[in-house]
């Protein structure tokens, strides 16, 4: 019998519950239900408090990348992430950078921009002008509403305003520039800006629909820079392939996404095991990336005068230490304990240094050896894993698919029939 999807009070239940209609429309057994339930380190109650509807938690590995040198101090990254090779590769090349003294980062202080949209104003240039000056009492009312923030030194510091023209007509786009200090900040600004809403709505005339923090962070900037040793990263013929792929990258938007994919393949594992919000760090990256009119590459990659490579990236970075769940998910604490970041801003850093390694293994493997050489030895393990293979032939099997070339869950089904 087809069940419907329209459950209604679905989510007063408890997650076991929920999962025992999960259970009937999914035709879920006892042991795939006990699994969902089976929550690990993160507590299902808690997991049940953090969204909503839930039924489980699934586990993601964290492990751990090495070598990190970022401004003279050694980090161990704590990355989580269902892609082999990621962590691999992040520590390899932060050994290469190591040879050449490591990473070199700064960033600008931890500004977001929340927006309030007013539409049907008669005249926006005297709105403009209006709101303008009326600053003052915006920001108090602002700074009203984050006491703990404004005691630390953050809040609302100044306000914009711009016109701009949509195919409903002008609209009238005022931003707030908040600093957040350790916080990501989208609760504390989306705050704010639903309390200055009022006051912009009466001082333009016109009225607010949206009140919200923009992902796009120009004012929350990371940076990272790092010199290889032509030695370390293979020779001339190496940093060539590398720069070459930079220059490509830059000037093709197809490859630019992969590239920038790369990076935040090291990002995003960190982000992801400290609790912290990916979607905010995917956006405001791929909309910094195109905010000259082409979408291009975050990082650049160029050779100085001893053909030694030559890295740098710059990109936004919305990251918190309180906040969010970053406080909340009892694994996210561990490994901001293991990263050992004191403010946001080091953190943000950090997370630079990580995306420019990641890209450079990439990139290194892309223009030297290809990338599925050392791609694939993982990527059969999971191959003979998914077909079945018990733990101690899980070896045998993948020598065999990589010697035969033939890496696919069929062979390793064969493989398996073989040896049994
Ligand atoms: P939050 O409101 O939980 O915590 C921030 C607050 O912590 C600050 O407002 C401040 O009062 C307090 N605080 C204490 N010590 C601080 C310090 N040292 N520095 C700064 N603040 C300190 O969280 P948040 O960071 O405002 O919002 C993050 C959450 O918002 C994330 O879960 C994110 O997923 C979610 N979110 C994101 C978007 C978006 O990105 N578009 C939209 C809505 C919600």
């Amino acid at each position: 019998m087809k069940m419907s999807s329209n459950i209604s009070g679905f989510y007063k239940l408890s997650p076991e519950k929920r999962l025992t209609i999960v259970k009937k429309f999914a035709n879920l057994s006892e042991e795939e239900c006990q699994l969902l339930l089976n929550t690990g380190s993160l507590p299902l109650d808690l997991a049940d408090r953090m969204i909503e509807n839930t039924i489980g938690a699934i586990a993601i590995p964290i492990g751990i990348g090495v070598n990190f040198l970022i401004n003279k101090k050694d980090y161990l990254i704590p990355m989580a992430t269902e892609e082999p090779s990621v962590v691999a590769a992040a520590s390899y090349s932060a050994k290469m950078v190591r040879k050449g003294g490591g990473f070199h980062t700064s960033s600008t202080s931890s500004i977001m921009i929340g927006q309030i949209q007013t539409v049907r104003i008669k005249n926006p240039e005297i709105a403009k002008i209006r709101i303008l000056k009326a600053e003052k009492e915006i920001l108090n009312k602002a700074n009203a509403q984050d006491p703990v923030l404004c005691s630390l030194g953050g809040g609302a510091k100044n306000l914009t305003v711009k016109i701009i023209n949509t195919s409903l007509g002008s609209m009238l786009i005022a931003e707030l520039h908040v600093n957040c200090l350790d916080a990501m900040g989208a609760n504390a600004v989306n705050t704010m800006c639903e309390a200055i809403a009022p006051i912009i709505e009466k001082i333009s005339g016109g009225h607010v629909y949206l009140r919200i923090i923009s992902n796009l962070a120009t004012e929350r900037l990371v940076r990272a820079r790092c010199v290889v040793p032509k030695e370390a990263v293979g020779g001339i013929e190496v940093v060539d392939g590398i720069i070459n792929a930079s220059a490509f990258a830059s000037a093709d938007p197809y490859r630019a996404a992969t590239h920038n994919k790369g990076i935040l393949n090291g990002t995003i594992a960190v982000i992801l095991a400290t609790g912290n919000d990916h979607r905010a760090i995917e956006a405001g990256a791929h909309a910094y990336a195109a905010i000259k009119g082409q979408y291009t590459a975050l990082s650049n990659w160029t050779k100085n005068e001893d053909n030694d490579l030559v890295g740098t990236i710059e990109m936004p970075m919305a990251v918190g230490l309180v906040g969010g769940a970053v406080k909340t998910h009892p694994i996210a604490k561990i490994a901001l304990k293991i990263l050992g970041v004191k403010t946001a801003r080091e953190f943000g850093e950090v997370l630079a240094a990580v995306g420019l390694a990641q890209n450079l293994g990439a990139l290194r493997a892309l223009s030297h050896e290809g990338i599925q050489k050392g791609h694939m030895a993982l990527h059969a393990k999971n191959v003979a894993i998914a077909a079945g293979a018990k733990k101690e032939n899980i070896n045998l099997i993948v020598e065999k698919m990589i010697r035969e070339k033939k890496i696919r869950v069929d062979r390793a089904k064969e493989i398996i029939k073989e040896i049994n």
